[in-house]
């Protein structure tokens, strides 16, 4: 059972499209700050085998998208989806990232700060989780007809599967 001096981070809502989104950042950047993953052995266990995951699928990705976006007319990456929710900033402290500047002042709905000529400028660990898990239809379909050796599907369940389990585990560890 969590103590209930930790409601607020099960009930902590990180939207920027619900207001208070800086507050509640650093509300939850601080208190992680205060908590060291080397006290948590199978935390970082398991956080080496998410990273792991997304590191296999990262290659794969970055294949597909360096055939598809340079080419798109109504590129996806708006300000709003740099920020991370929950469990991106869970998964950043667990696995000891130095989390990326924000520009809170930039139009949430603009152009990504992180955004450059040559696509994303930040390492995929290092972005929120949404922006490797959103395929447009352009995407998939250039994965459906020029497959890999590796399959995306698979290495997507697996870092689903990982990131589930990190983030499950990290909240009853921390919350008891
Ligand atoms: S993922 Fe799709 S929508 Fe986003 S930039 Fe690439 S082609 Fe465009
Ligand atoms: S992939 Fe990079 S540039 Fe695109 S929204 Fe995510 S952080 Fe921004």
């Amino acid at each position: 059972m969590p103590r209930p001096e930790f409601k607020w981070l099960l009930d902590i809502d990180l939207d920027p499209d619900k207001g208070n989104y800086k507050e509640k950042f650093n509300k939850l950047v601080s208190f992680l700050r205060g908590l060291r993953i080397s006290n948590y052995p199978k935390l970082k266990r398991y956080a080496e085998e998410y990273k792991a995951c997304m590191l296999k699928l990262d290659p794969a990705i970055e294949h597909f998208t360096s055939k598809v976006c340079p080419y798109c007319g109504t590129v996806c990456c708006k300000q709003k989806f740099a920020f991370p929710n929950k469990e991106d900033i869970i998964l950043f402290w667990s696995l000891d990232i130095d989390i990326p500047f924000y520009d809170f002042n930039r139009d949430i709905n603009g152009s990504c700060q992180f955004l450059s000529y040559n696509g994303c400028v930040l390492p995929r660990l290092h972005r929120p989780f949404r922006c490797t898990w959103y395929f447009c239809e352009a995407l998939w379909l250039q994965i459906e007809i020029n497959p890999l050796d590796y399959n995306i599907e698979t290495g997507l369940k697996q870092l689903i599967f990982a990131k589930e389990k990190l983030i499950n585990s990290a909240i009853d560890l921390i919350t008891v």
